[in-house]
């Protein structure tokens, strides 16, 4: 086990939520979970960081901060969606100026739903997201880790096609 598994930095970035699902994790450093006693460690630095906790959804004001954090993060990384804004949009999902869910701008490991997130689901989803990052690290160390890059989740404006409004959500290409 590597000692990015056992002392895994995070870095949280705040994409539209409404500040419950952020509170939920604050209560995660907080005495009654004290995550950083498994040395889970909170960073502001993406360069520093292994794994990426989102809150809320992505809209156009912010996509290109989500996507510039993700890029500035060193392979291997994970990502990870917290609160059912970060993974479908949520309650804004509706909103004129809302794409949607995270993975709307990067690609996304784990999912964290709830309404606001639960620390307890936090802390799972990082253990989920531990597993995954060794999976990462082993499969980088052998030559075969495929990079994922932002530009895989394509993301535009929404659209007048045949003077109908396509949502952007709908237009979410992965490359293959
Ligand atoms: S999931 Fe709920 S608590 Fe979390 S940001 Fe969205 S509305 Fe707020």
């Amino acid at each position: 086990m590597s000692s990015t598994i056992k002392s895994p930095w995070i870095i949280h970035y705040d994409a539209s939520s409404c500040n419950g699902c952020d509170i939920e994790v604050l209560a995660c450093l907080t005495p009654q979970y004290d995550v950083e006693r498994f040395g889970i460690i909170n960073t502001g630095n993406p360069k520093h960081a292994d794994i990426l906790l989102v809150t809320g959804s992505v809209n156009e004001r912010n996509i290109n901060v989500v996507q510039q954090i993700y890029e500035q993060m060193l392979e291997p990384k994970v990502v990870i969606a917290c609160g059912i804004c970060a993974t479908t949009g949520g309650i804004f999902k509706e909103c004129y100026n809302t794409l949607g869910g995270i993975d709307k701008a990067i690609p996304v490991d784990v999912y964290a739903p709830g309404c606001a997130v639960r620390p307890e689901a936090i802390i799972d989803a990082v253990v989920i997201g531990l597993g995954i990052l060794e999976q990462k690290r082993t499969a980088l160390e052998q030559g075969k880790l495929v990079s994922e890059k932002s530009a895989d989740c394509v993301t535009a404006a929404d659209k007048i096609v045949d003077g109908q409004t396509v949502r952007a959500a709908a237009l979410k290409i992965t490359k293959g």
